[in-house]
Formats: C-alpha cells, structure tokens, sequence
C-alpha cells in the first residue's frame, strides 16, 4: 500500500516536473518564433489564442469558433441525430458492435479536416493539444473522461505502413496527452498488424480486412473500463476489432472517443 502510494506520488511529481520543463522551454523560445495559428497562420499572441498561451495550442479563437463541434443528442455509435427517445439510430440498433458507445467530438468537414490533415500528413504535432479541451469537455456514455470513470486510455494502433509514413502514431500521441491531463494510466498495449490500408476498402471489407491483426501486448492491467482513442470515426469496424481483443484481455466495457465523426 505504501509503496504504491508512494510510486503514484512519484508519478505525479514527475508529470508536474515534465510540465514545468515545458514551459520554460516555451517561454523561451516564444519571443523568437512567434506562434501562428495553424490554419489562417495569423501570429498568435495572448488574446487572438483560442486556448490559455501554456497549452501551446496553435489555433486562434476567430478559427477555433468555425469548428463543426457535434452538438444535440446523437447515436451512441454512429453519432447521426436522434429523432426517437432511444440512444441508437435504426442502423445502428440493427448492428452489433463490441464497444459499448463511440462519441465523436467534430464533424469531418471543412476545417476539422484541414487542421486533422495538418496534424497527420503535415506532422505538426503540436495541433494535438487543440483536440486536448475539446476531449475534456466530452459527456460521454460512460461518463467525462475522468479518473472515477476509466480504468486505462488505450490508442487506437496505426498499421506499420502509416508509421513509417508519418513518422508517429496520431492516436497515441492524444492519447498520452489526455493521460497526462486526466491522471488516467496510459496502456499503449494494442499493436497492428500488416494489412491493406482500411480506407482504400469499401465498408463491407473494413471488418475482414482487420480481423486477427490486432494484437495485445500485455504490460500494465487495462482494468475493466478501458478509454479508447482513435482520429476518425468512419464504419467503426476498427474500434470494433480493437475492442474485442480489450475484452477478451479483461475489458468488461470498452468506450470509444474520436476527434472526428466521417
Ligand atoms: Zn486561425
Ligand atoms: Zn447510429
């Protein structure tokens, strides 16, 4: 007990640390490149910021304002309107899917597609904290993405052939992100196999095309509330696999959060 006392304030110390370095760092570095939001590359300065300066989120408010944030109530899955009482749209009722809920934060769509497709193909990693409060803010099925509500935040794994692409795995980066802020254990232990891109498959062959090639690597218990994080939600046929091997490692309920809704 009290060394597990003492390894989480351990933790906790070193994340404060970590966080502290940072923002030296940027405090450093801010009068000699000016920040620019990453869409319209107006400069940033404290009041054109979207976020707090220290977040180090590259988008300005006049931006951040003309993203299609999904609002009202939404299928628990697919995230379509609902026009019944019920928490699944008539497709979705008449699916199974091995996660319990997925919420999307965005529409993908018009500016959440430019700033995703910098973060991805452009590599700019920094836009990741943009998506950071957005997340936070989330109400999901299984509650707001706090410590009393997850277990574990596992990202969704990238295949290999998008890693060497891209130079780093987009989920994952968010996802130890949203650790860090939340406190939540941070289990990286889903792994991809090689397989044909998903989105060059029609909807039909998603599914096919992932079964069996996702893997656990055991490291630390994802207990039985897992959080799992991917970019777009398309067909849900990766959340789908990901989730099924979550449960058959321990998962009882797997939720499932993503930047954007296709
Ligand atoms: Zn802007
Ligand atoms: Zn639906």
């Amino acid at each position: 007990m009290g060394e597990q006392l003492d390894k989480g304030s351990l933790s906790s110390y070193c994340r404060s640390m970590i966080q502290f370095m940072l923002k030296c760092i940027r405090a450093l570095l801010v009068p000699v490149f000016p920040q620019r939001c990453v869409l319209c590359l107006c400069e940033l300065s404290g009041t054109e910021m979207f976020f707090q300066p220290e977040t180090h989120a590259p988008l300005c408010r006049n931006c951040a304002g003309q993203l299609p944030v999904l609002s009202g109530r939404r299928c628990n899955v697919c995230s379509e309107p609902l026009v019944s009482e019920k928490d699944l749209c008539t497709a979705c009722r008449d699916t199974s899917c091995a996660f319990e809920s997925n919420t999307s934060v965005f529409h993908y769509q018009g500016m959440v597609k430019e700033l995703v497709w910098v973060y991805k193909f452009g590599k700019q990693r920094s836009c990741a904290s943009v998506f950071i409060p957005f997340f936070l803010s989330l109400q999901t099925p299984g509650g707001m993405i706090h410590k009393e509500n997850f277990t574990s935040i596992i990202p969704v794994p990238a295949s290999p052939e998008s890693l060497k692409r891209r130079g780093f795995d987009q989920a994952k980066v968010i996802a130890a992100m949203l650790a860090l802020k939340t406190g939540i254990p941070f289990q990286p232990v889903l792994k991809r196999g090689r397989g044909i891109a998903q989105k060059k498959l029609s909807r039909s062959k998603r599914q096919l095309n992932l079964s069996g090639q996702v893997f656990f690597t055991p490291r630390h218990e994802i207990g039985p509330r897992p959080l799992l994080i991917d970019d777009i939600f398309t067909t849900g046929s990766t959340g789908n696999e990901c989730s099924l091997v979550l449960k058959q490692h321990g998962a009882m309920q797997v939720h499932v959060v993503t930047i954007a809704k296709d």
